[in-house]
């Protein structure tokens, strides 16, 4: 009885630690949107080198600007008015279920040169998500992308950075590369679009990915952060590709 009473002291703080850990990563993001955490969990393997959060484009001056959650009919007209104004490209990772509500924007963001890619069907935890439910998460909105631009994706970012290994495995069989992004344009540290874009701003880099959001939650800071963000790289001589793009000018 001494024994199993001595062994549960043992057992129950392994036990509280490994459950801790394995939420610990969630708290984080929760508390930064941008975090680097999911980078921290993987660092011991050679999965760092599959995701892609920065181009190496030899000091060339170019950044991708890339945009989850939509489409929204509310804030993707308006930052594609933005995009047009400033005569650049950008990438739209969107999320199947609205694609399918909103289809005359993924048709708009395709004529005007923008690039369409996989953020899921239904936006889940990829993480705790089954083999099976993965496959199909990414399979159905690449059909729906497929069906209503004509053109394959193929690059798939995972819903709020959650995924673990075989997500990423899943997505390479069904021809996606994975990519993240260096910084994100909502921060909970940048509570106006002035601090949104200055944080944005002074993190300027060649080859950086830069995320922002057009769907899902309330967009408006983010929409007037996007002019100031657009206008100042483009004075420092920055300027905006596809994530396509991006990745053919990737350094030898
Ligand atoms: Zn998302």
């Amino acid at each position: 009885m001494k024994s199993i009473k001595r062994s549960l002291y043992v057992i129950i703080p392994i036990l509280l630690l490994f459950l801790l850990q394995s939420q610990l990563y969630r708290l984080h993001y929760f508390f930064r949107e941008d975090s680097e955490i999911s980078r921290v969990i993987y660092k011991t393997d050679s999965l760092n080198e599959r995701l892609i959060t920065r181009v190496d484009t030899n000091g060339q001056k170019l950044v991708a600007l890339t945009f989850d959650d939509g489409p929204d009919p509310l804030y993707t007209p308006a930052i594609l008015e933005i995009l047009k104004n400033y005569q650049l490209q950008a990438t739209f990772f969107v999320v199947g279920e609205n694609a399918q509500a909103y289809p005359e924007l993924l048709i708009r963001m395709i004529e005007a040169g923008h690039e369409v890619e996989n953020h899921t069907y239904t936006h889940p935890d990829l993480s705790r998500a089954s083999h099976l439910k993965i496959e199909a998460e990414i399979e159905r909105n690449d059909q729906v992308i497929y069906k209503i631009t004509g053109t394959k994706a193929q690059f798939f970012r995972p819903p709020k950075k959650l995924f673990r290994r075989e997500t990423i495995a899943i997505a390479e069989a069904k021809g996606y590369k994975t990519v993240l992004w260096s910084i994100c344009v909502e921060n909970s540290r940048a509570a106006t679009p002035l601090k949104m874009a200055k944080r944005v701003i002074k993190s300027a880099k060649p080859g950086m990915i830069i995320l922002a959001h057009d769907g899902r939650l309330n967009r408006n800071k983010t929409v007037a952060a996007l002019p100031l963000i657009i206008k100042e790289y483009q004075k420092l001589g920055y300027r905006f590709v596809t994530l396509e793009e991006l990745l053919n000018h990737k350094a030898e």
